[in-house]
Protein backbone atom coordinates (compact mmCIF):
# COMPACT_ATOMS: atom_id res chain seq x y z
CA UNK A 1 0.00 0.00 0.00
CA UNK A 2 0.90 3.26 -0.72
CA UNK A 3 0.25 6.89 1.04
CA UNK A 4 -1.03 9.23 -1.08
CA UNK A 5 -2.59 12.87 -0.74
CA UNK A 6 -6.00 13.18 -2.12
CA UNK A 7 -5.94 15.44 -5.03
CA UNK A 8 -9.25 17.18 -3.76
CA UNK A 9 -9.90 17.73 -0.40
CA UNK A 10 -5.74 16.83 0.42
CA UNK A 11 -6.95 14.27 3.23
CA UNK A 12 -4.20 11.43 3.36
CA UNK A 13 -4.99 7.77 2.53
CA UNK A 14 -3.52 4.97 1.68
CA UNK A 15 -4.31 2.84 -1.75
CA UNK A 16 -2.76 1.31 -5.05
CA UNK A 17 0.52 3.46 -6.73
CA UNK A 18 -1.90 5.12 -8.93
CA UNK A 19 -4.88 6.69 -6.85
CA UNK A 20 -5.23 10.00 -6.81
CA UNK A 21 -8.37 10.70 -4.70
CA UNK A 22 -9.23 9.34 -1.69
CA UNK A 23 -12.73 8.07 -2.73
CA UNK A 24 -14.82 8.03 -6.01
CA UNK A 25 -16.84 11.64 -4.87
CA UNK A 26 -13.70 13.17 -4.61
CA UNK A 27 -12.42 12.38 -8.25
CA UNK A 28 -16.11 13.56 -9.55
CA UNK A 29 -15.95 16.99 -7.18
CA UNK A 30 -12.44 17.58 -8.53
CA UNK A 31 -13.38 17.00 -12.37
CA UNK A 32 -16.20 18.80 -11.95
CA UNK A 33 -14.72 21.67 -10.74
CA UNK A 34 -12.09 21.79 -13.08
CA UNK A 35 -14.96 21.72 -16.39
CA UNK A 36 -16.65 24.52 -14.11
CA UNK A 37 -13.73 26.93 -14.64
CA UNK A 38 -13.47 25.99 -17.59
CA UNK A 39 -17.26 26.84 -18.39
CA UNK A 40 -16.56 29.96 -16.86
CA UNK A 41 -13.95 30.90 -19.13
CA UNK A 42 -15.79 30.19 -22.30
CA UNK A 43 -18.73 31.42 -21.20
CA UNK A 44 -17.23 35.14 -20.85
CA UNK A 45 -15.59 35.19 -23.59
CA UNK A 46 -19.24 34.36 -25.63
CA UNK A 47 -20.54 37.27 -23.64
CA UNK A 48 -18.01 39.74 -24.37
CA UNK A 49 -18.27 38.43 -28.74
CA UNK A 50 -22.06 39.00 -28.00
CA UNK A 51 -21.49 42.33 -26.25
CA UNK A 52 -19.23 43.82 -29.22
CA UNK A 53 -21.26 42.53 -31.59
CA UNK A 54 -24.58 44.54 -29.99
CA UNK A 55 -22.01 47.81 -29.65
CA UNK A 56 -21.18 48.08 -33.61
CA UNK A 57 -25.05 47.05 -34.28
CA UNK A 58 -26.26 49.69 -32.54
CA UNK A 59 -23.65 52.00 -33.97
CA UNK A 60 -24.49 50.86 -37.16
CA UNK A 61 -28.23 51.14 -36.79
CA UNK A 62 -28.35 54.77 -35.61
CA UNK A 63 -25.10 55.75 -38.15
CA UNK A 64 -25.31 53.46 -40.60
CA UNK A 65 -22.02 53.69 -43.23
CA UNK A 66 -21.03 56.68 -42.39
CA UNK A 67 -16.88 57.64 -41.72
CA UNK A 68 -17.28 58.53 -38.11
CA UNK A 69 -14.24 59.72 -35.23
CA UNK A 70 -12.71 56.43 -33.67
CA UNK A 71 -13.68 58.62 -30.33
CA UNK A 72 -16.69 57.00 -30.59
CA UNK A 73 -15.38 53.30 -30.43
CA UNK A 74 -13.56 54.46 -26.82
CA UNK A 75 -16.41 55.50 -25.62
CA UNK A 76 -18.38 52.23 -26.14
CA UNK A 77 -15.49 50.44 -24.49
CA UNK A 78 -15.60 48.07 -27.63
CA UNK A 79 -13.29 45.62 -27.03
CA UNK A 80 -10.72 44.61 -29.66
CA UNK A 81 -9.77 41.60 -27.70
CA UNK A 82 -12.69 39.73 -28.48
CA UNK A 83 -13.55 39.71 -32.22
CA UNK A 84 -14.97 37.20 -34.68
CA UNK A 85 -11.81 37.89 -37.16
CA UNK A 86 -10.00 40.04 -39.67
CA UNK A 87 -10.97 40.81 -43.27
CA UNK A 88 -8.13 39.99 -45.67
CA UNK A 89 -7.06 43.83 -45.58
CA UNK A 90 -6.88 43.76 -41.64
CA UNK A 91 -10.69 44.95 -41.28
CA UNK A 92 -12.12 43.73 -37.31
CA UNK A 93 -15.45 41.86 -37.83
CA UNK A 94 -17.83 41.36 -35.05
CA UNK A 95 -20.51 38.61 -36.22
CA UNK A 96 -22.07 39.76 -39.47
CA UNK A 97 -20.47 43.86 -38.91
CA UNK A 98 -17.13 44.99 -40.43
CA UNK A 99 -15.25 47.88 -38.80
CA UNK A 100 -13.52 49.37 -41.68
CA UNK A 101 -10.21 52.13 -40.91
CA UNK A 102 -10.29 54.60 -44.14
CA UNK A 103 -7.70 57.00 -41.85
CA UNK A 104 -6.08 56.23 -38.33
CA UNK A 105 -8.58 58.57 -36.64
CA UNK A 106 -12.02 57.43 -38.14
CA UNK A 107 -13.91 54.18 -39.00
CA UNK A 108 -17.01 53.21 -40.52
CA UNK A 109 -19.27 49.99 -40.32
CA UNK A 110 -20.53 47.70 -42.96
CA UNK A 111 -22.56 44.88 -42.54
CA UNK A 112 -22.01 41.35 -44.10
CA UNK A 113 -25.64 39.91 -45.80
ZN1 LIG B 1 -10.58 13.33 -0.98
Amino acid sequence: MHKHICKNCKALFEGRKNRLYCNPKCKTAFNNAKSEVKNRYYNETVSEIKRNRKIVEMIYLIFGSAILPKSILHDTELNFGCITGYTENGNTVFGEYVIQHPRQSQFSIKKIT
